[in-house]
């Protein structure tokens, strides 16, 4: 009997430590233009992907990320119509997204068509109705360079990278940030997907400094992932509108009800309100965003 193969998330590695997944069989692997990435299945999570170490889907438990990465900005904001996506290549978001009837145009600009190319052969499910969706553009281009130039506006942008590590350390950056200010209508949300704080507490504190030197309003809401290691991830939320993220449970479910009332297995409208509580420890992380610099 074959040795069975297991593939070790590495992101981890400068902590001292890995977790290792058994791997049933490999869908896809290969080194694209920009990151090594392989798919494949896992007798617990089902179909998993990776990117340059770092896990980014698995079918098991993809539900929690891409509803709070959608519903969350999209019922804080009530009424967006223009919705861009950096990132977001496997399209579990977009699907999402395009789930509210108010949304009249979703842009995704993914850096890595091969992302796109295999998600169109594995998670059917995701790209099936997204491709279809006449409101839905498919941009292949570094988001980055997209947010400095386009001339196009949108009234939430949802950060759906990798971490910042190969081509997503650019999407850290202030300058990143600053260009995705200028392509957000009045009253516009941004949302990133900031890492676990109990690893990564840096990256929180930092990208929480950046959105406070360019909006009005700047903290993180948090949910639990279980294939991403290490209790709640961190998800970045700015806004010039302080009103969006203390919407009551009751605003939030009339709006859920107007969109169509549509199932869900992790967002409801209370959680919605819940997921800005940050435990103590996130919170102080926050908050050292605040201390001006020495
Ligand atoms: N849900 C995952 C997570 O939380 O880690 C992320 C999903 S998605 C696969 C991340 C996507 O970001 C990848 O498809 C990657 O190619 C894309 N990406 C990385 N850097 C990018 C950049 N500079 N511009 C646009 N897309 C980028």
């Amino acid at each position: 009997m074959a040795e069975k193969r297991w593939i070790a998330e590495t992101l981890f590695d400068d902590l001292g430590f890995r977790m290792t997944f058994q791997v049933d069989k490999v869908l896809y692997e290969m080194q694209t233009e920009h990151q090594h990435l392989v798919l494949f299945e896992q007798p617990f999570f089902g179909k998993m992907l990776m990117l340059d170490g770092a896990t980014q889907i698995s079918k098991k438990d993809e539900f929690i990320y891409q509803e709070m990465m959608s519903h969350l900005p999209l019922f804080a904001h009530g009424k967006a119509r223009d919705v861009l996506i950096i990132g977001g290549g496997d399209c579990g978001i977009a699907e999402e997204v395009l789930k509210h009837r108010t949304v009249k145009r979703l842009t995704q600009v993914e850096i890595d068509a091969k992302v796109v190319e295999f998600a169109k052969e594995h998670f059917p499910e995701f790209t099936g109705p997204v491709f279809a969706d006449k409101r839905f553009e498919s941009i292949i281009d570094d988001g980055a360079k997209y947010v400095a130039r386009t001339d196009r506006r949108f009234d939430v942008i949802i950060v759906d990278s990798t971490d910042p590590i190969g081509p997503g350390k650019i999407l850290f950056g202030e300058k990143f940030y600053a260009g995705c200010k200028r392509c957000l209508n009045d009253g516009g949300v941004l949302t990133t997907q900031n890492g676990v704080p109990f690893f990564q507490k840096n990256e929180l504190t930092s990208t929480m400094k950046k959105f406070r030197r360019l909006f009005a309003d700047a903290t993180c809401y948090v949910a639990a992932i279980p294939v991403y290691v290490g209790g709640h991830m961190a998800m970045g939320f700015a806004t010039d509108d302080k009103r969006l993220r203390r919407h009551s449970t009751k605003t939030i479910a009339q709006r859920y009800r107007k969109a169509g009332g549509f199932v869900t297995k992790y967002w409801t409208p209370a959680v919605q309100v819940a997921a800005f509580a940050q435990p103590r420890f996130i919170a102080d992380l926050v908050a050292k965003a605040e201390q001006p610099r020495r």
